[in-house]
């Protein structure tokens, strides 16, 4: 399972999400900065910040 915590690219935010592919959790990710954090525009280096952040759960503490 692959895991994504908003934290790690948006201080003091605890939400996070969990996928078995990291798309899905890209396509997660980006509703969720639309929605929550105001990025209407989701340019290409923020796709490669998602991406660089995702975590094997079973390596996450
Ligand atoms: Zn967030």
């Amino acid at each position: 399972m692959r895991l994504f915590e908003c934290g790690s690219l948006v201080p003091g935010c605890e939400w996070h999400t969990r996928a078995d592919n990291d798309a899905e959790i890209v396509r997660r990710v980006v509703e969720h900065m639309r929605v929550t954090h105001g990025e209407t525009t989701i340019r290409e280096n923020m796709i490669d910040n998602i991406k660089v952040r995702i975590v094997d759960e079973s390596k996450a503490a």
